[in-house]
């Protein structure tokens, strides 16, 4: 087994790719790792895939997969994790915004304390504002809902152990949230490093604005699976069975108002309105959990749990 594994998702960032192979590189050397750089090129159009042909004919520690077009940045992470084969695995991001210097402190710090993951901290950002606010935001409230007092969930420079990324599955957008994806799988020894940052050297940043609209319509979607994902009854079914008792609750009241003071035309009061809508609202969020229950029961990994240790 190597000592480390990079990993590398790249999307059109061919000018950057040797800067950043040179100096991984000699950060390699100087401390002479026995390391393996996995390039993932997500369908990149720019002559990327050339560039890493080239380095691996430099280099035979270059390793790369070529996708057959974009998928986006949770894909290639979730590739590269699967071919990484280093105890320790790094990932980073292709535009020299990350700085390979880090590598040796975060491989320490992996060797000495007992982490499962160490994420990075841009304290000090070279990013627009238009990025950096909402981000500050955004970092508040991930770290509030997941209870993962991070700084800068999304930061692109991590570090692994092995056993992380061959035991969690990064796909559509998720890689914002991979700290919360690694505690619902139960690695939960969560570290924090604070890293050096680059204004983006080369090219343009691939993500818009979608970034603001996806990204917390995911973590609802992360925190939901991960907590009722296997028993989605619990949720809807304790929710619509409240709120149909309720709104039964409302409509008795009318009624008994009706039949014994006949306070009449029921029709005109507001409240029957609302029993009503509570009513039906409720029978149909029940009827969502069942069909969860049902799909859930159907679903191949409806037995599948990460086993620790076996004895
Ligand atoms: N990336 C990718 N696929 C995509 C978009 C981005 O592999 O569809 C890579 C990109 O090439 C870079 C990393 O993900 O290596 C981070 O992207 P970027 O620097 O554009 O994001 P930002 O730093 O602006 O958040
Ligand atoms: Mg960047």
């Amino acid at each position: 087994m190597q000592d480390l594994s990079i990993v590398i998702p790249l999307y059109n960032e061919a000018e950057s790719l040797p800067e950043l192979h040179e100096w991984i590189v000699r950060v390699m050397r100087e401390r002479s790792y026995d390391y393996e750089i996995i390039f993932v090129d997500d369908g990149s159009t720019d002559g990327s895939w050339e560039v890493i042909r080239k380095l691996r004919e430099i280099n035979p520690a270059v390793k790369a997969v070529r996708f057959r077009r974009n998928y986006g940045k949770s894909a290639g992470l979730n590739v590269g994790f699967g071919k990484a084969s280093g105890r320790i695995v790094i990932t980073m991001d292709a535009d020299l915004q990350d700085s390979p210097e880090e590598i040796p402190g975060l491989m320490e710090m992996m060797q000495k304390g007992d982490y499962d993951i160490i994420s990075g901290w841009k304290k000090k950002r070279y990013d627009p504002l238009s990025k950096t606010i909402p981000t500050k935001l955004y970092n508040a409230v991930t770290s509030r809902m997941s209870g993962i007092r991070l700084h800068d969930m999304n930061c692109g420079l991590k570090a692994y152990r092995s056993e992380v990324v061959k035991n969690i599955e990064v796909y559509g957008e998720m890689h914002r949230y991979i700290p919360v994806i690694a505690k619902w799988a139960g690695f939960n020894r969560i570290g924090e490093k604070v890293v050096q940052h680059q204004a983006r050297k080369y090219g343009t940043t691939k993500f818009g604005l979608s970034r603001f609209i996806y990204g917390p319509l995911d973590l609802f979607s992360i925190m939901f699976v991960g907590k009722f994902g296997k028993r989605p009854m619990h949720f809807f079914g304790v929710l619509g069975t409240f709120m149909s008792f309720a709104g039964l609750l409302i409509l008795g009241v009318l009624s008994l108002q009706k039949l014994l003071y006949n306070i009449g035309g029921m029709a005109n009061r507001p409240a029957f309105y609302l029993g009503i809508l509570m009513v039906i609202v409720g029978v149909q969020l029940f009827i969502a959990g069942f069909l969860g229950e049902l799909i859930s029961r159907n679903a191949p990994e409806r037995n599948s749990y990460k086993i620790m240790e076996e004895l």
